[in-house]
């Protein structure tokens, strides 16, 4: 019988897209995986190749110089075709492979055993694999070792999806929104990109538990959260900071852009009821900052913001304010 997600390439790839980690720096996690696969196996190559729409991409591959291949060469893209491990003893005598340029050139892959990397929704968005340049046999007992280190992976790529997201909201945790502002401020670095961090606080927030509970706290918490997301550009991210703070950072954009982006937010909070028993109200606040060379880390960066939020909340709430040139200086 066809198994239907082995061939549903669109839900394939959103499976691949929900882990955010194409294009990601290299992880111990992963790293640790596949040195254990080259140690236990005794082979040159490991690699954990993810599957993208035209291309193999690595998370980790030690022994092989490149981070990607196109993916019509990828031994990886047969082994997603399948549940079972793809084996291959000698790839010059396999009509598949003999005349790959991944055979017949760099790296010289003579033998492969590739485990698919399932989702716990059943679809495979790309393999461990085991590579040896000398034709090779792997026998039942490294197969199951390689299988364990395969669900490995997966239960890998899971908690890091679930430590980006905060629980209530959905929002980026606090940690993976400090890693988003870390790559806006290299590329600023390096490209002179742009960027700003808006930086927001529900108004009077205590009160809101104080007379309606924690509960309904919290439904106002995910239904600000729900409409930001519903608000912001495609580029841009929305994290939960603490509490009842939020972030959006808004790439390729300057102050006076990001200062209307805020009003914007700012007037669509204050005009939405947000639904729950009963349904409320809020404010929020907001401070602004474009990112500087005087602010180069996502702490400094984020120190500036907080002063104008501080402002903005001493002005009355409901009100955004941008932070100055020379906040970093003041006391
Ligand atoms: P301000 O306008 O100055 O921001 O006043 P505020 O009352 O909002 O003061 P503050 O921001 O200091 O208070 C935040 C409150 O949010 C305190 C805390 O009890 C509550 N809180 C923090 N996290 C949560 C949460 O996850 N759920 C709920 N329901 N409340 C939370
Ligand atoms: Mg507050
Ligand atoms: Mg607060």
């Amino acid at each position: 019988m066809v198994d239907p997600k082995l061939t549903d390439e669109p839900a394939r790839m959103a499976a691949l897209d929900r882990y955010d980690v194409l294009d990601t720096p290299s992880e111990t996690g992963f790293d640790r995986i596949t040195e254990l696969v080259r140690s236990i196996l005794g082979v040159p190559i490991s690699a954990v190749s993810l599957i993208d729409k035209d291309r193999q991409w690595f998370k980790s591959h030690p022994g092989l110089a490149v981070s990607e291949t196109p993916r019509d060469v990828a031994f990886c893209d047969h082994s997603i075709r399948q549940r079972a491990p793809m084996v291959v003893n000698d790839a010059r005598e396999d009509a598949r492979f003999s005349d790959n340029p991944l055979v017949t050139g760099d790296p010289n892959i003579r033998s492969y055993a590739g485990i698919p990397l399932e989702t716990p929704d059943g679809y495979n968005i790309g393999s461990l694999c085991a590579i040896d340049t000398v034709p090779r046999q792997f026998d039942p007992g490294q197969i199951a070792i390689l299988k364990n280190l395969a669900a490995l992976v997966v239960e890998q790529l899971e908690l890091r999806r679930i430590a980006e997201r905060d629980h209530l909201t959905g929002a980026l945790s606090r940690r993976a929104f400090l890693s988003e502002m870390n790559r806006a401020i290299a590329l600023f670095e390096r490209h002179e990109r742009p960027a700003s961090l808006l930086l927001f606080d529900i108004d009077h927030f205590k009160r809101i538990n104080d007379t309606h509970g924690h509960p309904a706290g919290d439904q106002v918490i995910r239904g600000i959260a729900q409409l930001c997301t519903g608000l912001q550009r495609p580029s841009d991210s929305l994290g939960r900071l603490g509490g009842e703070e939020f972030g959006i950072l808004l790439p390729e954009t300057a102050e006076e852009d990001a200062a209307s982006a805020a009003q914007r937010f700012c007037e669509a909070i204050a005009a939405t009821e947000i639904p729950g028993t009963p349904p409320l109200r809020v404010t929020v606040s907001f401070g602004v900052a474009e990112l500087r060379g005087d602010w180069p880390t996502s702490e400094s960066w984020l120190a500036v913001a907080d002063m104008a939020l501080y402002e903005a909340k001493r002005s009355g709430r409901n009100w955004i304010a941008v932070a100055r040139h020379d906040a970093s200086h003041a006391t």
